[in-house]
């Protein structure tokens, strides 16, 4: 199961096209969901749309900027592409550190909380869910607020990372320390100086503790998500347009246990025609509603 997409999720700020504006959902959707879900155990899967409205873009979503991330095996080859990538990932984690959890976020742990939802399985990397208050959140592309050393396995908080880059770095900071380019990507003045965080327990290489492009997703992960989806008896599929092979495989596990499955989006998905009912529409909105309407 290729992973994919969510590494460089967090590289490089981008301006990309302007947001066009979406209809709300329609009452008649919102009815046709709530009739679909009313009185079921609900998994949710999220993805990159959940968290537009915390100010985090979506790289797939409408008027995304097209984008060149790092394989895994780039990032491996060479010191110079892992100065490259912690110099970019080092941007891009200063902006997540500072986004916080939407009116969608907070709605679906409400309906965690209220028995409604057994749990979250999502393509993000923000923890947006756990900070706001879900319980039962399966990060099937890992979190970029951990750090791994791929030699010994030790794991260190980002925002411990993220002071000795600053520290080993302080030109960062330097308005011209880096050029934002035409498709979104980072160019530095300076990477050659660039110093890249090293594990201090045994000098190995460290590496957010996301899944890059090339890479597979632990399977522990998978079979933790899968038994989430299983455990439910409806799907909600809010905001991943489904492009990353994991998402259709769950969504196959709730199609072949005939589960009703909503989808919300902005834009087409790769289970539009397997949905029961499709919203296209944001989550932070439509979630809200729906929510009003399966808790009354
Ligand atoms: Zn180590």
């Amino acid at each position: 199961m290729a992973a994919d997409a969510p590494a460089l999720a967090e590289s490089a700020p981008t301006s990309g096209a302007p947001a066009r504006s979406w209809p709300a959902a329609s009452i008649e959707q919102l009815d046709l969901a709530s009739d679909a879900l009313g009185g079921r155990v609900i998994a949710v899967l999220t993805g990159a749309g959940m968290s537009t409205d915390s100010g985090i873009p979506d790289y797939r979503g409408e008027g995304a900027a097209p984008r060149n991330p790092m394989t895994f095996s780039q990032f491996l080859s060479s010191a110079d592409y892992r100065k490259r990538y912690w110099a970019g990932s080092h941007l891009g984690w200063q902006r997540f550190d500072g986004a916080r959890p939407n009116d969608g976020h907070r709605t679906l742990a409400a309906l965690e909380a209220s028995g409604i939802v057994n749990g979250i399985v999502t393509q993000n990397v923000d923890g947006l869910h756990l900070r706001a208050g879900s319980q039962r959140v399966v990060d099937l592309h890992g979190t970029m607020d951990r750090v791994r050393c791929l030699t010994c396995g030790q794991t260190f908080a980002r925002a411990d990372t993220a002071l000795r880059i600053a520290a080993a770095n302080p030109w960062l900071d330097e308005p011209n320390s880096f050029e934002l380019g035409p498709d979104g990507d980072v160019a530095f003045t300076q990477i050659n100086d660039f110093v890249t965080p090293d594990c201090t327990v045994c000098g190995g290489i460290l590496k957010p503790d996301i899944v890059f492009f090339g890479e597979f997703i632990p399977t522990e992960k998978f079979i933790e998500a899968s038994a989430l989806v299983q455990s439910a008896e409806a799907l909600i599929i809010a905001g991943s347009s489904l492009v990353v092979n994991s998402g259709i495989r769950l969504l196959d596990q709730a199609t072949k246990r005939k589960m009703p499955v909503v989808i919300i989006n902005r834009g087409v998905t790769k289970g539009d025609p397997r949905a029961t009912v499709k919203i296209d529409a944001g989550t932070t909105g439509t979630l809200a509603q729906l929510a009003e309407r399966l808790t009354t």
